[in-house]
């Protein structure tokens, strides 16, 4: 283990372009539940998940009720909301953001909606499925911080006249195209990616570390792959192998919870940079 995180220290230190692809493994440090594990939310709550799948479609028919469940002004999902809305980085984050501070770290992507990283002090977070402290216009793309939109009268609009909808990306809707576009040049020009808790099974998020190894974002396959997969190192920092790991899309794996791992990793590119 410890010869692993010198390796992965030793790598950071000599990459031009690193980037780090971060999932919930990094949040359920901070105590946020997660949704699909053993105790996650959506295993332990039928009805929940069922509401989830549905929650863009209410935005669309029913955007006032949309905005009262996230309020918590109906049903439960307020509750969860604001507990995300609530929650504190752990070493993991403080850990990446001071790997940015270094000059090492150029982008955190992550699929996690808590807004963690940035709070941890990263200042380039791609927030692939959105941000519960964002509000997102879907018509015209705008952001706002929560804070800035008055919910006094629901639901809020954007200044373009649309109806606004927090920024958290839901089932059944598109990937926001700014985020998406800007995740895959970064995937596509760096030559380290660290990916830390996260499994990578959800697509098209999953698709980022495969287009970082193959230096393509279609599903080619010939002999020109083989020489660019030795330019580019995957380092996967997670709790169990992935299929990341089995597939041979990661160089190695550093086994155990990204809180304790991360900051040793950096304390080491401290010592050999
Ligand atoms: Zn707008």
């Amino acid at each position: 283990m410890e010869n692993l995180v010198k390796r992965a220290a030793k790598d950071l230190a000599e990459s031009k372009y690193a980037i780090a692809l971060t999932g919930a493994g990094m949040s359920t440090e901070s105590e946020i539940p997660d949704f699909r594990g053993p105790k996650g939310i959506w295993t332990t709550n039928k009805e929940a998940e069922a509401k989830a799948y549905q929650r863009y479609e209410l935005f669309r028919n029913d955007p006032k009720a949309y905005w009262e469940e996230i309020l918590g002004l109906r049903g439960t999902y307020g509750t969860f909301h604001e507990k995300i809305r609530k929650a504190q980085p752990n070493p993991g984050h403080y850990a990446l953001a001071g790997l940015e501070a270094l000059g090492i770290l150029k982008c955190v992507m992550t699929q996690n909606i808590d807004g963690l990283h940035k709070k941890a002090g990263s200042q380039r977070v791609l927030e692939y499925h959105g941000s519960v402290n964002a509000v997102r216009c879907i018509s015209c793309g705008s952001r706002f911080a929560r804070e800035e939109i008055s919910l006094d009268e629901l639901p809020p609009h954007c200044k373009c006249g649309a109806v606004l909808k927090d920024d958290v990306v839901h089932f059944k809707e598109p990937i926001p195209l700014d985020v998406m576009t800007e995740s895959e040049n970064e995937a596509l020009q760096c030559d380290l990616m660290i990916i830390c808790g996260t499994s990578a099974v959800v697509y098209p998020f999953a698709n980022l570390p495969r287009m970082a190894r193959f230096h393509s974002s279609g599903l080619v396959m010939d002999l020109d792959l083989v020489e660019n997969k030795t330019n580019v190192r995957i380092i996967e920092v997670n709790a169990d192998p992935t299929p990341l790991t089995h597939e041979g899309v990661s160089d190695y794996l550093i086994q155990g919870k990204t809180g304790e791992l991360l900051p040793r990793i950096v304390e080491e590119v401290r010592k050999v940079r």
